[in-house]
């Protein structure tokens, strides 16, 4: 009976939701270089389970911490007796996010009734996957689904194929959802696919851009990782793999790639949320995009899409030095910021990796320019930490239609640009 009673609680916190009561999101400003290396210091203390949303790096950028309620006196008294400022951003991480599963509730019950797909609302990976299955019947001359590779718990990586025609023409790739938890990113990256298959033949830059090129769109690269953000941990950003010797589970995705593999700005403990894994490409659903984009061939651009900070940054990451082409790169950045600017006067930073949050190893668009994908770009969407990952979805469609135009400014540059 005993073991059975034990063999229930064990169950029932297996399947349970972790939940954020009383957690805060602490905005800290550091003013000189020793309070960073004091906010690094308090990173390094993994017993207050803390969550840095933004890493400590220069002292000019805010570093967001989503504090655990047991640890905020702690965290409060260490930021204070050292003279650091903060403020509170998220009073209640948990109010945030039952506000959110309200919003998708409500909006699950108005699209069954109409019968229509809101791109304005956070969906399931089923329902992407649903989504994503009617783009391509409605628009089956342009559109196409490929599975390029299955994730660690065996759900397929599918990425959409837009083409007018020819064999393995010039591509652009985009990708979203690498990190699971940013929701805005696989949102925009679906409100995307649709506006690109509804505008060809209308718009005449898309038109013009889909002559020339095929056009890849990977709008959710972890699906392990997003459908365990909705059932289980809104705040989870890694894979879902097993780590051997380890009880923490996952690997940082955008930590694994074979750039620098190892080197700064990456974690070797498998508990840490940079944690890189035990080898580049030990993640199955990096290797699936690796291996697509070795074996294409052809492909000019990398856009890879990423939330929050609004910045939009070239290589490099794992090392400090500009890239061959950064001038030409800075330039197409900065033209594709204001073109997004234009809609909502978003502000975006443009700039390297390294030079706009910090040195960090094992990025893709390192890694596939690198390879010669000279146009390899990574956006950070909105917003700059107002609600940071949980960004409310009444700014999903504007997020997505301002990040349109800058995405449609360097896709114009590629076309008109060929190498
Ligand atoms: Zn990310």
């Amino acid at each position: 009976m005993k073991l059975l009673l034990l063999v229930a609680v064990l169950v029932a916190s297996a399947l349970s939701e972790e939940t954020f009561g009383g957690h805060q999101v602490l905005r800290i400003k550091a003013s000189s270089n020793d309070q960073t290396i004091q906010l690094q210091a308090l990173e390094s203390l993994t017993h207050l389970q803390l969550d840095f949303w933004t890493e400590p790096s220069k002292p000019e950028l805010p570093v967001d911490i989503r504090v655990p309620f047991q640890s905020l006196q702690a965290v409060k008294v260490y930021l204070e007796s050292n003279n650091i400022e903060y403020s509170v951003m998220i009073n209640d991480v948990q109010a945030v996010i039952d506000s959110e599963k309200k919003e998708m509730e409500s909006n699950a019950r108005k699209e069954r009734n109409s019968g229509t797909f809101n791109y304005g609302s956070y969906h399931t990976l089923d329902n992407v996957y649903k989504a994503i299955d009617s783009i391509v019947l409605d628009y089956k001359s342009l559109v196409s689904k490929q599975q390029i590779g299955s994730s660690y718990e065996g759900r397929p990586i599918y990425v959409l194929k837009f083409s007018t025609g020819g064999t393995n023409r010039p591509a652009i790739w985009v990708d979203a959802g690498i990190h699971s938890r940013e929701w805005v990113t696989q949102a925009t990256a679906l409100w995307t696919a649709h506006r690109v298959a509804s505008d060809y033949g209308t718009d005449s830059s898309i038109t013009s851009l889909l002559n020339t090129f095929d056009l890849y769109l990977l709008i959710v690269t972890n699906p392990d990782g997003y459908a365990y953000s909705h059932a289980s941990d809104r705040m989870w950003r890694k894979t879902r793999s097993i780590n051997s010797g380890s009880r923490c589970v996952g690997v940082d995705p955008n930590r694994n790639w074979n750039a620098g593999f190892g080197g700064p700005g990456a974690s070797a403990d498998p508990c840490s949320d940079s944690y890189r894994g035990p080898s580049a490409e030990s993640e199955v659903e990096v290797k699936a995009v690796a291996d697509f984009l070795r074996g294409h061939g052809n492909v000019k651009a990398f856009v890879s899409i990423h939330s929050y900070s609004q910045l939009l940054m070239i290589p490099y990451g794992y090392k400090c030095t500009n890239p061959a082409d950064f001038t030409e790169l800075n330039n197409v950045g900065k033209a594709a910021a204001s073109a997004l600017s234009s809609l909502y006067g978003t502000k975006y930073t443009v700039g390297t990796i390294c030079s706009t949050i910090y040195q960090a190893s094992g990025g893709s668009i390192d890694w596939t320019y690198d390879i010669g994908i000279k146009y390899s770009f990574a956006f950070e969407l909105r917003d700059t930490g107002r609600y940071g990952f949980l960004l409310p979805a009444t700014q999903i469609l504007p997020t997505a239609q301002e990040t349109w135009l800058g995405l449609k400014k360097i896709m114009e540059h590629v076309r008109d640009n060929p190498y």
